[in-house]
């Protein structure tokens, strides 16, 4: 452990090895490109691509990407050599500024939602020197936006960084009505990630894991999670072996791995990074998925990301930790210690709370996949509702101001928020609440509803650009004002009073809960399709034009690459349970009631009568005859599968998804009735009380 110093950012060209290397002036040019957004002079890219160059080739680097986020997909990547030839038939290793900051990769077929016609192969990259370069397999990457020759935005990267944008401008016009000296707002961020980690063997076998990442059948194990045995637990040898390597990897890339632990379900277990600018978190959080596959595979093992593996057992998530913090290292979200302090605290809670009020919907789109309409809604995640929990102490003052009342615990009079202390609030680390979607911690807030396979731009997207846009609108109010401290009082006051119905510091599972929302007048947009018809409502269409994140058909062409991304997951998914139907586990149930049959007809003949085992053949021949009518209508199901694309994500939902499941209940109860030498998968308990 004593090595971790050393070992950490070894493989970042970051701040450090910029100083080291860099001339004194280009380091400062640079360094203020990357602290203020500004661009960067073309004549000293020259310069670091050179120094960029030179220490990734001591590090044994011998290509170069510019490493990119399409809006499918993990990450992107095309390796280039260093390589330039010489006169002399020699070889040297060059790298220019150019190819630093500019790289156009082939990628006609990246998704593009229409936004880039098929004959216009190109896109481009560009530098973001607001995240690190570092070095993965060799290979010098460099953290890139991707944008058609249109101007129009191909990833995720590029709208995160206009939000980030939008929100400091905003906020810092917020700070300066409080005296604050603040140039820049940065949106920061902890991600904590669930993931499953299987032995590759029982892997190998399950036609189902390996073309859709989660299990289409399985009875229930003898033994599931109920006893609790897992969560915080003691780590298996071989996890922890893999745990280390993982984190030893992650520190090379300077991501800051912090606590590993044992989730609730077996085989289930957690990463949490210590928090960063949003940019930054993102990238490492795709890094750390990649590096969590890669390392599982040297251990035997497989990681599993999808949202829900196995019906049954909980899926996992990933907890979006956020705040905002000024270039002078003040966390927004921080209560803080005088008055003044606490009011500034309240308007910027204010704004978080009025936001997600204003844009439920949006958030509700950020964590849509089919993946994730497994866990939402389900007794483990949040609803699909979104709300949100802001801690005993924080309501109680909020209804004080919302009701104009004077006294209430530890605060001697509270309505006049900017000139009466706070009581001090506790950091809430004990999940009071752990059903809230999105919860106050102290000093963030937790968004846990985005699901264990995402990409956390996109939801950063939205809370940054929503935040960003009621900041907007309080500012314009309170430039305005005259009396600065009662316009701010009148404010807070009316705000809480329009938003606070999305406070809700009950249970979030109960029954109770969505016909209460439904009264409070909040979304309930329990799947992916459904949710995602509200991304073009025009309210969302003008934020983000607002906002400079999004046009419109930048909007479009998301809503239409998710949407058939949904399709497509569900479509996959049926064929490959048609298949396993088809290949492994009718004909297995067929051959297990031909054995017992035989049986019957053996024993007959040296007159035995086996009326159990008659019985059961009896049983089972009636159970695969529903088994195989189900299967005709999944079959049935896919092949009337509509051509309009929001059709077609609705009828996934509506009609194939209940197909599948109907066939699953089948299969399921055939396994239970069917002798485990038989049984063509391995079973639930194989795969999740592995050695
Ligand atoms: P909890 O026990 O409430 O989950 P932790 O202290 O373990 O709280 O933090 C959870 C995650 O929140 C960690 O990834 C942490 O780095 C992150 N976090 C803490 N403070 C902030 C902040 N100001 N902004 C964003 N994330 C934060
Ligand atoms: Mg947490």
């Amino acid at each position: 452990m004593s090595k971790v110093p050393e070992m950490f950012g070894t493989m970042v060209f970051g701040d450090s090895a910029m100083r080291e290397r860099l001339p004194k002036e280009v380091y400062k040019a640079l360094r203020h490109t990357i602290q203020n957004g500004t661009a960067l002079n073309p004549q000293i890219a020259d310069v670091v691509a050179g120094a960029m160059k030179d220490w990734a080739v001591e590090k044994g680097a011998t290509h170069f990407t510019h490493w990119f986020q399409p809006m499918t997909g993990i990450t992107a990547e095309k390796h280039d050599a260093f390589l330039s030839p010489l006169h002399d038939g020699k070889v040297i290793m060059e790298f220019s500024g150019k190819e630093l900051i500019k790289g156009e990769p082939d990628a006609s077929s990246f998704p593009s939602g229409g936004l880039r016609a098929t004959f216009e192969a190109r896109g481009y990259t560009t530098w973001d020197p607001t995240s690190y370069a570092f070095i993965k397999d060799d290979t010098l990457c460099i953290p890139t936006a991707f944008c058609s020759y249109n101007g129009e935005i191909l990833d995720k990267k590029t709208p995160l960084l206009r939000s980030m944008e939008a929100l400091s401008k905003q906020a810092v016009r917020v700070l300066h009505l409080f005296g604050k000296d603040v140039t820049r707002v940065t949106p920061t961020v902890g991600p904590e990630q669930e993931y499953f980690l299987i032995d590759k063997e029982g892997y190998k076998q399950r036609p189902d894991l390996i073309l859709t990442g989660r299990t289409l059948f399985g009875a229930m194990p003898p033994k599931g999670q109920e006893m609790n045995d897992h969560y915080f637990g003691s780590i298996r040898p071989r996890v922890k072996a893999f745990m280390a390597e993982l984190d030893e990897e992650m520190w090379k890339l300077g991501i800051y791995s912090k606590t590993e632990h044992n989730e609730v379900a077996p085989g289930q277990h957690e990463m949490a990074p210590i928090f960063t600018t949003a940019n930054i978190a993102t990238d490492h959080n795709q890094i750390t998925m990649e590096l969590m596959r890669r390392v599982a595979e040297r251990h035997g093992l497989v990681c599993l990301l999808h949202e829900k593996p196995f019906e049954g057992v909980n899926g996992s998530g990933k907890h979006n930790n956020w705040s905002m913090s000024t270039d002078r290292g003040e966390n927004l979200l921080d209560p803080g210690k005088t008055p003044m302090d606490n009011a500034q605290f309240m308007l910027f809670l204010t704004a978080v709370i009025a936001a997600v009020d204003d844009y439920q919907d949006l958030l509700r789109i950020s964590v849509a996949s089919a993946g994730n309409d497994h866990r939402l809604g389900a007794n483990e995640a949040p609803p699909a509702i979104v709300s949100m929990y802001v801690g005993d102490e924080l309501e109680a003052i909020i209804d004080a101001i919302t009701n104009g009342t004077d006294y209430i615990q530890g605060m001697q009079r509270s309505m006049d928020i900017g000139v009466r202390a706070l009581p001090p609030i506790p950091q809430d680390n004990s999940d009071r609440n752990r059903t809230s979607p999105f919860a106050f911690t102290g000093n963030k807030f937790e968004f846990r509803m985005p699901g264990s396979s995402f990409n956390i731009a996109c939801i950063n997207i939205m809370i940054n650009s929503a935040v960003a846009d009621i900041l907007m609108r309080f500012a314009d109010e309170l430039e305005q004002a005259i009396d600065f401290e009662s316009s701010l009082n009148q404010l807070i006051r009316r705000e809480l009073n329009t938003h606070k119905r999305i406070l809700f510091n009950g249970n979030g599972y109960s029954e109770a809960w969505p016909q209460e929302a439904e009264k409070r007048g909040l979304h309930n947009l329990p799947s992916t399709p459904v949710a995602l018809l509200h991304y073009t409502d025009p309210e969302n269409v003008q934020m983000f034009a607002r906002q400079g994140v999004f046009s419109l058909t930048e909007i479009k062409s998301r809503q239409d690459i998710t949407m058939e991304e949904y399709a497509k997951t569900i479509h996959i998914e049926a064929l490959t349970s048609l298949d396993m139907l088809d290949k492994m586990i009718i004909p297995a149930c067929i051959s297990y009631s031909n054995e017992l049959a035989s049986g019957v007809a053996v024993k007959a003949q040296i007159g035995i009568e086996a009326s159990t085992e008659k019985e059961m053949v009896k049983v089972l021949t009636e159970r695969i005859g529903l088994l195989v009518q189900a299967r005709d209508e999944l079959a049935e199901a896919i092949q009337n599968e509509p051509d309009t694309l929001n059709e077609r994500g609705l009828y996934e939902h509506e009609i194939v998804i209940p197909a599948m499941e109907k066939a699953r209940t089948l299969a399921d109860d055939l396994e239970h009735r069917v002798a485990k030498n038989v049984w063509p998968v391995p079973t639930y308990a194989d795969l999740l009380f592995y050695v």
